[in-house]
């Protein structure tokens, strides 16, 4: 990354597609795209089931559940302005309902964090008060 990449750059890109999954998390709701044809649940949103190819899909309220498919912890920031918070987690959780987000653990105990760990949806504000959601052991 450049030195010079600013963390508006970081931000997403709000559009028609996503401005549901947004909206929800900062009203403390996980939401997923689900296909009524098929029950495929999928992020990033799309007006398209990427199994069935159906455009009969709806937003979906998630339980917010998963387990860590994946984890990191960095010890390094990826950027200047994280600098305060290493080390954190970066993860790759998997949610109850089939997609899987990139996100953040927090709290966590490196004693008991392991890929298959039960994690539960944090809601929380990001760079410039933008709605996330990170994760913490059940
Ligand atoms: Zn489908």
């Amino acid at each position: 990354m450049s030195e010079e990449t600013t963390l508006e750059e970081l931000l997403p890109v709000i559009t028609d597609f996503n401005k549901h999954y947004y909206d929800s998390l900062e009203k403390g709701e996980l939401v997923a795209k689900k296909c009524n044809d098929c029950d495929h649940s999928f992020l990033p949103a799309a007006k398209y089931c990427p199994n069935c190819l159906s455009e009969n899909v709806d937003w979906k309220v998630l339980s917010g559940e998963g387990t860590v498919y994946s984890w990191v912890e960095y010890h390094r920031p990826y950027h200047e302005a994280f600098k305060d918070k290493v080390p954190y987690v970066v993860a790759i959780v998997e949610l109850k309902e089939g997609p899987r987000l990139i996100s953040n653990i927090i709290d966590y105990d490196l004693n008991t964090l392991k890929v298959g760990t039960q994690v539960e949806a944090v809601f929380t504000k990001g760079f410039s008060n933008f709605p996330m959601v990170n994760f913490r052991e059940k």
